[in-house]
């Protein structure tokens, strides 16, 4: 008898433990509208002209063929490269020339064009380069049938890194570079918290893939990081010799 009771209790007790275990709502089953986002719409932009090379709606046209207007000397006062017949050639004598504004990430278009009396070889031939904020150069050469240290041929991060194709168009075409730039974050003792990247197509093809860039472009020695907030665009009027090279259809978009 004693023991028909034990078992009973025992077995209320279990059921009443049962009836107080908690349940919880459990999540919804997923529907497809669950995953789909409506809003922000991206903005509507109207891609330029393909024949007539013209600039997207929302771009910062940097040249359109008819004056210097958005840039300066880097020494200070007026651009004085020259313009002529839809294009500006580099004038040596007067130096790099740079953006009146200053730019942080961005899209960059710009098309540049070496001359058929080229002369000279390596680096000393048709050199310019962009240099992206003002710090870091995506080299600008004639590599068309014309060999130089590997990581300072077209569209090399200059001395940082080996382009993957050499897309070079013969002197007299017109080259088209195609460069989309993360800016960095500084840390608070002036390193890179999130370093710079490039991505660099040339004439449709990919030679650098959101390359990690290591700091300045330096000639000489290794590359130096350097605090620094939005800079403008810089061309560069190298020191070689050869006959110079010139540009047109400049635009960038902020991103
Ligand atoms: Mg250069």
């Amino acid at each position: 008898m004693r023991k028909t009771l034990t078992a009973i209790i025992a077995l209320t007790l279990a059921f009443s433990a049962a009836a107080q275990e908690k349940t919880y709502p459990q999540p919804e089953p997923m529907r497809p509208g669950m995953t789909e986002f409506w809003t922000p719409q991206p903005k509507i932009v109207t891609p330029g002209d393909i024949l007539t090379n013209s600039a997207p709606s929302d771009a910062v046209v940097l040249f359109d063929g008819r004056n210097l207007n958005a840039w300066q000397s880097a020494n200070g006062g007026e651009a004085k490269w020259t313009v002529h017949d839809g294009v500006f050639t580099v004038n040596k004598s007067a130096g790099d020339i740079i953006t009146k504004e200053s730019f942080g990430s961005f899209q960059l278009h710009l098309e540049w064009c070496v001359p058929t009396n080229i002369t000279g070889t390596s680096q000393a031939r048709g050199n310019s380069g962009v240099y992206l904020q003002d710090k870091y150069e995506i080299q600008i050469l004639d590599c068309y049938n014309n060999e130089t240290y590997a990581n300072g041929q077209t569209g090399s991060v200059y001395k940082q890194v080996i382009p993957l194709a050499n897309a070079m168009r013969k002197p007299g075409e017109w080259n088209v570079y195609d460069i989309i730039y993360s800016a960095p974050v500084f840390n608070e003792d002036g390193t890179y918290k999130v370093a710079p990247t490039v991505t660099v197509i040339q004439n449709g093809i990919v030679l650098l893939n959101n390359f990690t860039i290591r700091g300045t472009t330096e000639y000489i020695g290794h590359p130096k990081v350097v605090p620094h907030g939005d800079g403008p665009i810089r061309l560069q009027s190298h020191g070689d010799k050869s006959e110079p090279i010139s540009f047109r259809n400049i635009w960038l978009r902020k991103m």
